[in-house]
């Protein structure tokens, strides 16, 4: 399964923290952290970032779940 991937413009803060984690999937770019693939194999970095981002800003889903930020 691929995973989605989606950083919300508005909610990023640009840390950092998602590209330091994982710097092939999220890249730092300006005001904002983008992520570099849209869909992605699972990946449990993915998740990681999602989790410690301060401004709850990525979201990781699998379909129509919701798998990232964990609960
Ligand atoms: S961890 Fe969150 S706030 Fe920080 S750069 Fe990534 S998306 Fe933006």
């Amino acid at each position: 399964m691929t995973w989605k991937v989606e950083i919300d413009p508005q909610q990023c803060m640009a840390s950092g923290s998602c590209a330091a984690i994982a710097p092939d999937l999220f890249v730092l770019d300006g005001e904002h952290a983008r992520p570099l693939k849209e869909r992605i194999d699972e990946d449990e970095r993915a998740l990681d970032a999602a989790d410690v981002c301060p401004a709850v800003a990525i979201t990781v889903r699998d379909g129509a779940e919701i798998v990232g930020p964990r609960p």
